[in-house]
């Protein structure tokens, strides 16, 4: 039914347009986790501890070891457009932590109830405080919403509960938590096998078992082990190549040609963060056709650091690709190291199996 005067352009509240942004950028558990993840490394910490219920939906919960937030900081440190990692355009260039550019905790704090601890080692003690709409709430009837003071250590717990409450369709969505779970397992293992020097646990609540458990000081081999298994950790090849022209370097362990699997696993990280690349995928499996039995595929761990000058930082947070100059150059090198290294390794196995 039409309206007998013309509709008049109102702008949306600010509390709407808030939310549509927020549930663009998150859009499962997985996604906020992984930007929590990225805060608690940016933190230095070595110990992330994770914390899930109904696949990340009724509860995520990261504890980390890092630097902590200043208690003066916790006024501002969900609202948009706030960071302690980023001042100008220019850095945006330069910066080797990338993602949200401060919308993480904006964004969780507008779909979820958001809590956090919080200590630094200047601190003579923890605070605790909660979170809604970028801002700080009070957490009970009657009581102001400062941070409250608490007993606590260094570092940071960031509780974010029912995730997506305020928009139920989305919420409806979601079929199954063990899916979700499955997801958020996929993400703790990259970062727990890229991230060395750094512990991780991944727990279901109410589990006795551990979904995943790296500890400080294994390797990167180990860490494949504990998070994949030995099958495929006694069967990898180190790998690194670097070009100055391109600006990049890469290390990375990756399956031999005595491996051989149904799907592919690439863990990707590009400067440190996870990401995808469907053209390095497709490069990758290509090259490891003429190695490996027909529909056989390969295990690959690869972590490009390229110069941040390169990379196209400024996109938008929903995009999980990312752009860098020389592309094509640069899949070709580490696809001529992989082929080179599964060379080798056949000539020394046929050389053994002659004599
Ligand atoms: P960004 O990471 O892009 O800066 P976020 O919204 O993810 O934006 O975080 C905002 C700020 O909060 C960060 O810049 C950082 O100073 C602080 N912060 C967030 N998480 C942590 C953490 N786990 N430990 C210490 N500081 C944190
Ligand atoms: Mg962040």
């Amino acid at each position: 039914q039409l309206p007998e005067t013309p509709r008049r352009i109102k702008p949306l509240s600010q509390d709407v347009v808030n939310k549509i942004a927020a549930g663009e950028i998150i859009v499962a558990p997985v996604h906020a986790l992984k930007e929590l993840i990225e805060n608690a490394v940016d933190a230095g910490s070595t110990a992330l501890e994770i914390l899930v219920k109904e696949g990340g939906l009724k509860l995520l919960q990261i504890t980390d070891n890092g630097h902590g937030i200043d208690r003066d900081d916790m006024a501002i440190l969900c609202e948009r457009f706030t960071t302690s990692k980023l001042k100008t355009f220019e850095d945006l260039t330069s910066i080797s932590t990338y993602g949200f550019r401060g919308e993480a905790l904006a964004s969780i704090s507008h779909i979820a109830h958001l809590s956090v601890t919080t200590r630094t080692k200047e601190s003579s003690c923890a605070w605790r405080a909660q979170y809604a709409d970028g801002k700080l709430v009070s957490p009970k009837p009657g009581q102001n919403a400062d941070p409250k003071p608490i007993a606590g250590r260094q570092g940071t717990q960031i509780t974010v509960e029912d995730l997506f409450y305020n928009i139920p369709s989305r919420r409806r969505a979601f079929r199954s938590a063990s899916e979700e779970y499955a997801k958020i397992l996929d993400l703790v293992g990259r970062y727990a096998v890229h991230c060395t020097g750094v512990s991780f646990s991944c727990k279901k609540h109410g589990d006795s078992t551990t979904g995943i458990f790296v500890p400080a000081n294994a390797n990167t081999v180990d860490r494949i082990r504990q998070v994949h298994n030995s099958t495929v950790a006694n069967e990898l090849i180190q790998l690194s190549a670097a070009n100055e022209r391109w600006g990049f370097k890469s290390e990375g362990w990756v399956s031999n040609a005595n491996y051989s699997v149904k799907r592919t696993t690439l863990l990707l990280f590009i400067n440190h963060r996870s990401v995808e690349s469907s053209a390095i995928k497709k490069a990758v499996e290509q090259t490891y056709a003429n190695f490996l039995p027909k529909g056989g595929h390969p295990f690959v761990y690869l972590s490009l650091e390229i110069d941040p000058h390169r990379v196209d930082v400024n996109v938008h947070p929903t995009k999980r690709e990312v752009n860098f100059l020389n592309e094509d150059e640069i899949i070709e090198i580490i696809c001529d190291e992989i082929r080179e290294s599964l060379g080798k390794v056949d000539t020394s196995r046929s050389f053994m199996t002659q004599s």
